[in-house]
């Protein structure tokens, strides 16, 4: 099952993978100053410019590059080639006024074909499979990218496209399809039209999923394997950095890893921006190593992550970075730690009884932030005794502190009334004075 599509990347030594980053790095940093307006002023406002950088660590000095500054940028700002050179544009799938603009040379329409090759592979696509697209083909870089990869490694592709569920499934069956590309909903949506439909799943030949564009997690990989009867793994990309083709899962199912010798992974504080250590939960930041048309230097996603540099059993040397747990978008301060609910979510989760439902209040108390968290519980586990009742609230209390390094005070509440208040009220209730 585990193949490699190019194992001399895949599998380079990390002193010679880092040699290639800090060669590619400075290609890059060179190509960006000299070709966008906007890299130059940023920079040489903050007191960089390019020959300055002596190492790879460096890099941490160079400013951040956000969403808003290819909006500002919109059309072409950001684009380091005449459009004589550009043979493809995406846009990002944001409903936005001004969305960004990403451009595509031939070359990198090469590369982006190359690292979809192997986040196919790493899933188990290979040469003699069938594979239906059902990501929109559209100006999103969604199908396109992965379209290209399976057409690379020699499948056959199918370009399905959104929507007509029954015609997915019914396309699914007469072709044989054996590897289905879609975000996680849909493919449950597929199972649930099924159902509807009385349409045997059985029938399908499938064997594998690759499931991006969305946060999802383990419990949507066991539905999707278990009634679509495949293996189903994440793949991760952002559309102004790549799109697909950024990180993906192998057979292992323990992390994405990073096609570093492309792209230069960070992980930051998101408040203070600072590099956080390897394991450490932040922000995933990139850059690019090898565009042309548009290249992106320290990228803030707004996804939270954390790194692994262990050894991966399928013989990968790429870094790799867990699920996205959450954006920073989400981010509280209190008592000056960054809080993001995503923690709290993952805290009821393993504590059995309750329901990964909850609402955050904020209050002060004599300047001090205080930290309130309603927790739904369900019914059937609900203590019968007002002692077993503050036993369960301490180990809540307990496990959140452990997790949060801040004290939050547990509130019980019944199930029913919850998802009310966060209608009402949202999920963040934040009294405290701002002014
Ligand atoms: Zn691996």
């Amino acid at each position: 099952m585990n193949q490699i599509w190019n194992p001399e990347y895949e599998t380079m030594g990390r002193d010679q993978l880092r040699e290639l980053q800090w060669k590619r790095l400075q290609m890059t940093l060179r190509w960006a100053y000299a070709n966008v307006p906007f890299y130059r002023t940023r920079w040489e406002a903050a007191g960089f410019a390019p020959p300055d950088l002596r190492s790879l660590e460096g890099v941490s000095r160079i400013p951040f590059t956000h969403k808003d500054d290819f909006r500002a940028a919109y059309p072409y700002g950001m684009f380091a080639v005449p459009l004589e050179r550009v043979v493809r544009v995406h846009t990002s799938s944001g409903s936005a006024a001004s969305p960004t603009v990403m451009g595509f040379t031939r070359g990198d329409l090469n590369t982006w074909a190359e690292l979809c090759a192997r986040v196919a592979t790493a899933g188990g696509a290979r040469s003699h499979d069938v594979a239906q697209i059902t990501l929109g083909y559209g100006l999103p870089t969604g199908a396109f990218g992965l379209h290209a990869g399976l057409e690379r490694l020699g499948a056959t592709v199918i370009p399905a496209s959104t929507g007509a569920s029954k015609r997915q499934l019914l396309i699914m069956r007469d072709y044989s399809v054996s590897v289905l590309v879609a975000s996680p909903s849909y493919a449950l949506h597929l199972v649930d039209t099924a159902d509807e439909l009385g349409f045997d799943l059985s029938q399908l030949t499938l064997r594998t999923a690759l499931l991006g564009a969305e946060r999802w997690g383990e419990g949507t990989r066991g539905r999707v394997e278990g009634r679509l009867g495949l293996s189903a793994v994440d793949n991760y990309g952002v559309s102004e950095v790549l799109g697909p083709g950024l990180s993906f899962e192998c057979p292992m199912k323990q992390g994405l890893h990073v096609n570093e010798d492309h792209f230069l992974v960070e992980v930051v504080d998101p408040g203070s921006g600072e590099v956080l250590p390897v394991g450490e939960e932040g922000e995933l930041v990139f850059t690019s190593l090898t565009k042309e048309a548009v290249p992106v230097v320290r990228y803030r996603t707004g996804d939270l992550a954390r790194l692994s540099a262990k050894a991966c059993a399928c013989g990968r040397t790429l870094v790799r970075h867990s699920r996205v747990t959450g954006r920073t978008d989400g981010m509280l301060k209190v008592r000056g730690v960054n809080i993001f609910p995503a923690q709290i979510e993952r805290v009821l989760e393993e504590v059995e009884g309750t329901h990964p439902q909850f609402q955050i209040i904020l209050d002060e108390k004599a300047s001090l932030d205080q930290m309130e968290v309603r927790v739904a519980v369900k019914a059937e586990f609900f203590p019968d005794s007002m002692r077993s009742l503050l036993d369960f609230r301490r180990r809540l209390e307990g496990r959140l502190q452990e997790e949060l390094g801040v004290r939050a005070t547990v509130m019980l509440v019944e199930p029913a009334s919850l998802p009310e208040d966060i209608a009402a009220q949202g999920q963040v209730v934040d009294r405290r004075d701002k002014s």
